[in-house]
């Protein structure tokens, strides 16, 4: 555990159980009436067709639990809560999530259905979102906010409205100027009083990766002259009473509280400049940046950590508004953050095999040696009897070096190679050289499913869910299995390039990617055509596991894949098998487009030998 900084990131939900293997107390760590539930045994229960309901899913499994939404709920709710009643504040908070951060419908049902003893609502960004975000919102507290963001063109603005029409709650946020002509015309013609918002465009900016929407600079918002011609045009059209939300977004993953206080005490003095020109003020929409701790350090200088827990950030967004409200003499306004990654990010975890390791050869017999190298063997093995190791390591370079050469000449051939190659890691080895970093291939895409280690070289906690009490013998990098050399996974919390890994023998060697509940799964794509991993929902139970399995879902196959870039897998397959029937024997056709009908139904992933004959009908002789 100590090893891999479980404690550090995992903290209060994921831990070390007494095997050796990740368990998991989806309540978090307070919560002692629950047993802790065995991650090994939820892949195991999950993938394994023999075991007792095993599911018989295929790898890779994104394993959610709901049971952690609701306590990432209860916990911000609670530290909202606490720093009200604390600073004496006068008005409440009112969360919602951005879908954008995992649009999965039983993630939002979840958090709609946890988040509605305290108001929960929803944040869209988009036409699909909204759509969405309104149907799930029906079976929500009718008090819940349903926060339309995003560039809007005339049909958004008039779903929006639609929306405010069904009694939904709903704001809408101008990102641009030019959005407000759309909203009053729309509005007069569909005889709805809407409520407006206005993104303002801060000047404190947030200089980590996750701030370049921010500063005066920044792609969203509007600026001061922008926003005072809005409180114009909605004074002219008699509905400035209709303006009540002030949001700004400064970025993900705010490095600390003094950088939030910053932009909060700004975005509070235009709310308070907003209500002395009259517009009807009731919501402070801080956004997102409610920030992880994905490497364990709490540490404010880097992407990947953030110097606050939960509490600190409430209390700080708290005080900071109530400072500049009670300077102007405003009433307190209901705070409102659409904090995405910290409430979605701990309720799943990615779970994949490594399927071989590389970078080793095996040692071939000596038998092979050319004369010349034969005598390099056997000074060798001189050096080696006398124990004189750091002779065999030199004497072991030199004639790889020799045999590199010859072999491009042409005059050693890849047995003599392939022989001086396994020796010289057998010495490595024996004198206790460094161990060159191993390459683990795992059956996985990192476009797919880890989108953010390739595309801004984000680190996720990655680590062995099992065998944690053995010591790690060696240490990896991970290579998925497309054909892309950016495919791969070299960069791990603690500005690591490497990771602690245990030797592949035989079994199966899982691990986890965990905190990547955000983002992840709605960014990935179809590199190579592989597409997402399974999913199962698991809640804790009283039962003998101490789990449920209440959802199962396999990952989408090949002809899902296939479908997504318009091909057709019924006609590809009714091509194919014509083509069987025209070019092999009756006998022989009809189970070959079996087994073709089968690819185009499994999963793109690898499968075992074992799985794959275990499917595969008997053929005829
Ligand atoms: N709100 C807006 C407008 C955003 O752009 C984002 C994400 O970038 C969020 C909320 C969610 O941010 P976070 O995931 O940091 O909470």
């Amino acid at each position: 555990s100590a090893l891999y900084n479980v404690d550090g990131w995992g903290g209060p939900y994921f831990s070390v159980n007494s095997a050796g293997n990740i368990s998991v107390r989806p309540h978090g760590s307070d919560t002692l009436s629950h047993q802790e539930i065995d991650l090994l045994k939820i892949v195991k229960r999950a993938s394994d067709p023999k075991s007792v309901g095993g599911l018989g899913l295929q790898l890779p499994l994104i394993v959610r639990f709901p049971d952690v939404l609701k306590n990432r709920l209860e916990s911000l709710q609670s530290a909202f809560d606490y720093a009200i009643q604390s600073e004496g504040y006068g008005s409440h908070y009112q969360g919602v999530y951005p879908v954008k951060c995992n649009q999965d419908r039983f993630v939002v049902e979840d958090i709609v259905k946890f988040g509605s003893p305290f108001r929960f609502g929803l944040e869209a960004g988009s036409k699909p979102e909204l759509l969405l975000a309104m149907s799930s919102l029906c079976k929500g507290n009718a008090e819940a906010l349903l926060v339309c963001n995003g560039f809007k063109d005339a049909e958004y603005i008039s779903l929006a409205l639609v929306a405010n029409k069904l009694a939904l709650n709903t704001v809408i946020v101008l990102e641009q100027e030019e959005e407000l002509d759309l909203i009053v015309d729309l509005s007069k013609k569909l005889c709805i009083k809407p409520v407006i918002g206005l993104r303002a465009k801060l000047r404190t900016k947030h200089a980590g990766h996750f701030g370049g929407t921010s500063g005066e600079k920044g792609k969203f918002g509007l600026t001061t002259v922008q926003i005072l011609r809005v409180v114009k045009k909605l004074d002219l059209a008699g509905m400035l009473d209709c303006l009540q939300l002030l949001h700004f977004h400064i970025g993900s993953q705010i490095p600390s509280t003094a950088l939030l206080a910053d932009g909060v005490g700004e975005a509070a003095q235009i709310y308070c400049e907003l209500v002395r020109l009259g517009a009807n003020m009731r919501v402070i929409d801080i956004g997102g940046g409610l920030g992880i701790d994905y490497d364990g350090s709490k540490s404010s200088d880097s992407d990947v950590s953030v110097g606050y827990g939960l509490q600190e950030y409430a209390a700080a967004v708290v005080h900071a508004v109530q400072c500049v409200c009670d300077r102007r003499s405003v009433k307190h306004p209901i705070i409102c953050s659409e904090s995405g990654r910290a409430i979605v990010s701990h309720h799943s975890v990615l779970i994949f095999e490594a399927v071989g390791m590389g970078g080793t050869s095996p040692a071939l017999s000596p038998h092979y040696l050319a004369e010349e190298l034969s005598e390099d063997y056997r000074n060798l093995s001189d050096a080696a009897m006398r124990g004189d190791y750091e002779t065999c390591f030199v004497y072991t370079e030199e004639m790889k070096q020799r045999c590199v050469e010859q072999f491009k000449q042409g005059t050693v051939c890849m047995e003599e190679l392939a022989a001086v190659e396994g020796l010289c890691e057998l010495v490595r080895k024996a004198v206790g050289a460094v161990e060159p970093v191993r390459t683990y291939h795992v059956n996985l895409s990192v476009f797919t499913s880890i989108p953010d280690a390739w595309g801004i070289e984000q680190v996720f906690p990655i680590i062995p869910i099992h065998r944690l009490e053995e010591k790690p013998s060696v240490r990896g990098i991970l290579s998925d299995l497309t054909c892309d050399s950016d495919g791969k996974i070299d960069k791990f919390i603690n500005g690591e390039s490497s990771l602690p890994l245990h030797e592949v023998e035989g079994g199966s060697y899982y691990l986890g990617m965990f905190l990547g509940g955000a983002y992840e799964e709605a960014l990935g794509g179809v590199h190579n055509l592989f597409g997402g991993p399974s999913v199962v929902r698991v809640s804790q139970s009283d039962g003998p596991h101490s789990f449920a399995v209440t959802r199962a879902v396999p990952g989408p196959s090949c002809a899902d894949v296939l479908r997504v870039m318009q091909h057709q897998p019924e006609l590809m397959f009714e091509s194919l098998k014509h083509r069987a029937f025209e070019y092999v024997t009756p006998d022989n056709a009809a189970p070959l487009a079996s087994a073709l009908a089968r690819t185009f139904d499994r999963m793109p992933y690898l499968v075992s030998l074992s799985t794959f004959q275990a499917d595969a009908p008997a053929s005829p002789d």
